[in-house]
């Protein structure tokens, strides 16, 4: 079943070498690390700036008028700029460094408190995160704001004819990922921003999952807000972005209170700072801002279309080698998606075959992946997710299908 012979958009072998932990072993295995859609892996172009940053140039930025603090100050702004062209943003102050999407939501749900009333609406749909629920829940009980739940079908794709009918002038806000993180799915979000800007309301689009295989035009999109984690796209953890159009993020109150956020302090009123510094209290995550720079560089050199193709590759190989297994069952099958293969086998509980796969060296996850109510729309208790990066090889889903097999030999 090797398939030696496919012909490859790029020489993955000689990408493999840029990535250490890939030649580690595990319980005595080559490493198959297939949990991609959890965190990627770091090529060490990423790992070098993070020790560059601290052996040569950590210093505070945007205060000090020292040598290191207006190094450490530029590295971190061109790391900005880089991101706005990636994203192809009109002005860098739309971008918002935060700690990742989770907080990049929140940032958003807390601002709208202040604009939402009672009786309005607020959509997300069944595919979500639970940090793209939770954050909009709290928003609702807070303002009396009604949250409505766009269904999908038994494929995991948005019913978009439900969503037609679902907006409505009482719509403020709708939020759904670009791609779904336990399915796969990608969602037609060119067509969710129309609808619900032609009904009047805001969407963000929650590009947690999206960002490691596709490269979105933010502008072309014309969407009000898209989140972004840097530790899925090869960058490290601990930092991501919100872009927001400007005209929003005026709107929007300060998330939160402290240094470098303000313009003036005094104990009767403080003024806040522009953009995008009003959103960016405290110290943040210097080294990581950089580093995500360098992540995007890394990428973009092997080129998103590249990347797209190759992943397409090994999605079609693996989901035709996983479903000559008997009793296999693959959770999310529509026609538009990304490197993500959600399954079960009948009979076995997806927590043992995580188990003994992981004996072999192989991460996959197991579980409902952050998305319980999607869980519940299948009415199951979670599935193993094997999901494939640029870096990952036919091999290795000849080793992950060896692997499932011999955990179903061993489980019925
Ligand atoms: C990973 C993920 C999140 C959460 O991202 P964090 O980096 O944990 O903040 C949200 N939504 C989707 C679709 C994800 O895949």
């Amino acid at each position: 079943m090797m398939t030696e012979n496919k012909s490859t958009p790029f020489d993955v072998e000689s990408i493999r070498k840029d990535f250490p932990i890939l030649s580690r072993k595990v319980n005595g295995y080559p490493l198959v690390y297939l949990d991609n859609a959890a965190t990627s892996q770091k090529p060490l172009a990423v790992i070098d700036a993070l020790v560059d940053y601290y052996s040569n140039y950590n210093a505070n930025i945007h205060r000090g008028v020292h040598t290191l603090s207006q190094e450490a100050t530029d590295a971190y702004e061109q790391a900005r700029e880089k991101i706005r062209v990636h994203f192809n943003v009109r002005q860098s102050k739309e971008i918002i460094f935060t700690s990742g999407t989770t907080h990049a939501i929140n940032l958003v749900a807390s601002g709208f408190r202040s604009i939402l009333q009672k009786g309005d609406e607020v959509i997300v749909s069944t595919l979500e995160h639970h940090s793209n629920i939770v954050p909009w829940q709290m928003l609702c009980e807070s303002t009396g704001a009604v949250l409505k739940v766009l269904p999908i079908n038994q494929e995991g794709e948005l019913e978009m004819n439900e969503f037609s009918r679902m907006v409505s002038p009482k719509t403020k806000l709708v939020v759904v990922n670009h791609i779904s993180n336990a399915l796969g799915t990608i969602n037609p979000i060119e067509e969710i921003i129309k609808i619900t800007h032609n009904a009047g309301a805001a969407v963000l689009i929650d590009g947690a999952q999206a960002c490691a295989h596709i490269k979105p035009d933010l502008q072309a999109l014309d969407v009000d807000f898209y989140t972004c984690s840097a530790h899925k796209m090869c960058g490290p953890t601990g930092v991501g972005i919100l872009f927001g159009k400007e005209e929003w993020l005026s709107k929007l109150p300060p998330y939160q209170g402290g240094g470098e956020m303000i313009k003036e302090v005094t104990y009767e009123k403080t003024t806040y700072a522009d953009l995008p510094h009003k959103f960016e209290a405290g110290t943040p995550n210097i080294a990581g801002g950089i580093a995500y720079g360098v992540a995007l560089d890394y990428l973009n050199k092997i080129g998103f279309d590249k990347i797209a193709q190759y992943e397409n590759q090994l999605l079609q190989y693996a989901t035709e080698q996983l479903l000559e297994i008997e009793g296999l069952r693959i959770f999310g099958t529509g026609k538009n998606k990304t490197s993500v293969i959600s399954f079960n086998i009948q009979g076995i509980h997806p927590y043992d075959i995580g188990t003994i796969v992981d004996k072999l060296g192989i991460a996959v996850r197991t579980g409902h992946h952050c998305a319980q109510p999607l869980m519940d729309f299948y009415n199951i208790p979670g599935t193993v997710r094997a999901s494939f990066a640029f870096y990952n090889t036919f091999h290795e889903i000849d080793v992950l299908i060896k692997a499932v097999k011999k955990a179903k030999q061993m489980l019925t």
